[in-house]
């Protein structure tokens, strides 16, 4: 810590990483090469992360003593993903800092709470309406029309607890379905293609931000991402100016993804923000070999109080998902000529699950 009371780690230093996936892995490798050590915290006795790292605490979030002993052995805590309960988040932040804020978790838990957030800068979202019961339903659907998308409040992930409502359906039906008593509506958006800013903003509020990738889901799980998206320079630098504005606003700390749709209005595109992730992201993994710094790295930058890099893309970019039974075709990967293969180290390839992913870089031309 600084006299300020800011973080700032030396080499050595160890980070605590809640969330054991493939993100906190990826993670705990850019602090290695970074000469910074990593204390893993899952409940997952398989979890991918546990490979990488010396120390790891296998025990439930809601583990107040596993918690404890846990955040004494760190310098800082990070998380990989953003449901971390807000108990769990509560008892680490009363012994070393948590980055990203704890406070950045109420408002990116609840798809209600960030969309008003986001509203409340000025940045376009879907119409959107708080939901809790059919009859409020019924008046979200006269409000906003149809087809809309339901989608529950919280716990949401890769199309999970959504649905889109179309003329002629039951509403009061697939209200049920979804179980639960808040959701919120939103219109169905049209979008010509989604994109998404991986933007990282460090302790002293310096922000750089990623060019745009385009993403391409299939079954609602991200497949493919591009870069740079196939929109004009003026687009994108609208996008990345949301992002700065959004991690600004939040006071953010560390690398957040921002997930946007873009459309037409008036013969004009514009971007429209679906998400906030509030942590390294899917769509940004092409950074790990398309840019001289990855997105990876920045958080750890970040996190650990250290300048953030100025990233240089080494060219056009596409990043393949490996996802379930994908994992089979690694060999093929292998020999693909300028691939680079990414496989978590995962057990069964269930579906919908990522098991790794694919990088293929065409270098930029030397002008
Ligand atoms: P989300 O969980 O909100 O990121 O949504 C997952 C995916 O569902 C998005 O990437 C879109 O492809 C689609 N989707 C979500 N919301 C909408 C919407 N309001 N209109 C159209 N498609 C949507």
């Amino acid at each position: 810590m600084t006299a300020e009371g800011k973080v700032k780690l030396k080499p050595g230093d160890t980070i605590g990483i809640l969330g054991g996936g493939q993100l906190g892995r990826m993670l705990a490798m850019a602090a290695a090469r970074l000469g910074l050590k990593c204390q893993v915290f899952s409940p997952d006795p398989d979890s991918p992360a546990f490979d990488v790292v010396l120390n790891a605490t296998c025990a439930e979030y809601a583990d107040v003593e596993a918690l404890e002993l846990f955040a004494n052995d760190v310098d800082v805590i990070t998380y990989e993903f953003e449901n971390v309960p807000a108990a769990t988040a509560m008892v680490l932040a009363a012994r070393r800092p948590v980055l990203p804020a704890q406070t950045i978790l109420e408002t990116t838990q609840d798809r209600l709470i960030e969309k008003d957030f986001v509203k409340r800068l000025g940045i376009g979202t879907a119409d959107y309406a708080d939901v809790s019961s059919p009859e409020t339903l019924q008046a979200a659907i006269a409000r906003i029309g149809l087809p809309a998308v339901i989608k529950t409040r919280r716990f949401g992930y890769d199309g999970k607890g959504q649905s889109i409502i179309r003329e002629g359906d039951d509403p009061v039906r697939i209200w049920e379905e979804l179980g639960t008593k808040s959701a919120i509506l939103e219109a169905f958006v049209p979008f010509e293609r989604e994109i998404s800013v991986i933007a990282a903003r460090s302790v002293d509020g310096q922000v750089e931000c990623y060019d745009v990738t385009e993403n391409e889901h299939r079954d609602h799980i991200l497949k493919f991402s591009r870069v740079p998206a196939a929109i004009s320079d003026e687009l994108a630098a609208e996008a990345r100016a949301v992002a700065e504005k959004i991690a600004t606003a939040l006071d953010y700390v560390g690398v957040l993804a921002v997930e946007l749709f873009v459309v037409t209005e008036n013969g004009k595109p514009k971007v429209l923000v679906n998400e906030i992730a509030p942590r390294v992201h899917n769509s940004g993994h092409w950074t790990l070999d398309g840019a001289s710094i990855s997105q990876f790295e920045q958080h750890i930058r970040a996190i650990a109080g250290w300048p953030l890099g100025k990233p240089v893309r080494h060219g056009e970019i596409t990043m393949t998902n490996l996802i379930g039974d994908d994992i089979l075709t690694y060999e093929r990967w292998l020999a693909v000529p300028g691939a680079t293969v990414h496989l978590y180290g995962k057990g069964a390839p269930r579906p919908g699950r990522k098991m790794g992913h694919v990088t293929e870089v065409v270098p930029a031309r030397r002008k």
